[in-house]
């Protein structure tokens, strides 16, 4: 991926730049793995409450610039990067040991058959295992 500058997010995006919104961004690009809002809070290196956090995540998400991961613990995890990127559908796995959620290049469509009725808005693919670092 080309070198992402935040001005340009929040320009492409008609975004207000906020002090709060510029640490957040910088901290999910320089991120190498899905974060959850413990990740984030310490990731930004600034006093947030959780409020306004989750507020400006959500719209960063309706924005497109990031993505939210529901691997089942039931913490959510955050991602930057907008959809298309991956055109389309990507995987996400999540290490049993760590519990880190990692973004994945998913380089074909799984085939599901629906059954007939069905109307498909989308596949989430998450792959359990254990990563590199454990
Ligand atoms: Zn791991
Ligand atoms: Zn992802």
């Amino acid at each position: 991926m080309e070198q992402i500058s935040l001005d340009q997010v929040f320009r492409e995006n008609n975004l207000k730049r906020t002090k709060l919104r510029i640490a957040l961004l910088g901290c999910l690009i320089n991120a190498k793995h899905a974060q959850s809002y413990i990740d984030i809070k310490e990731g930004m290196g600034m006093e947030v409450d959780k409020s306004t956090l989750y507020r400006n995540l959500s719209t960063f998400e309706d924005a497109g610039i990031i993505h939210r991961i529901n691997d089942q613990s039931g913490t959510a995890k955050y991602a930057f990067g907008k959809v298309d990127h991956y055109q389309g559908n990507h995987a996400h796995f999540v290490c049993e040991q760590c519990e880190t959620v990692y973004c994945i290049e998913q380089t074909s469509d799984l085939e599901i058959n629906l059954p007939k009725g069905f109307k498909a808005k989308g596949i989430q693919t998450i792959i359990k295992g254990i990563c590199s670092d454990c």
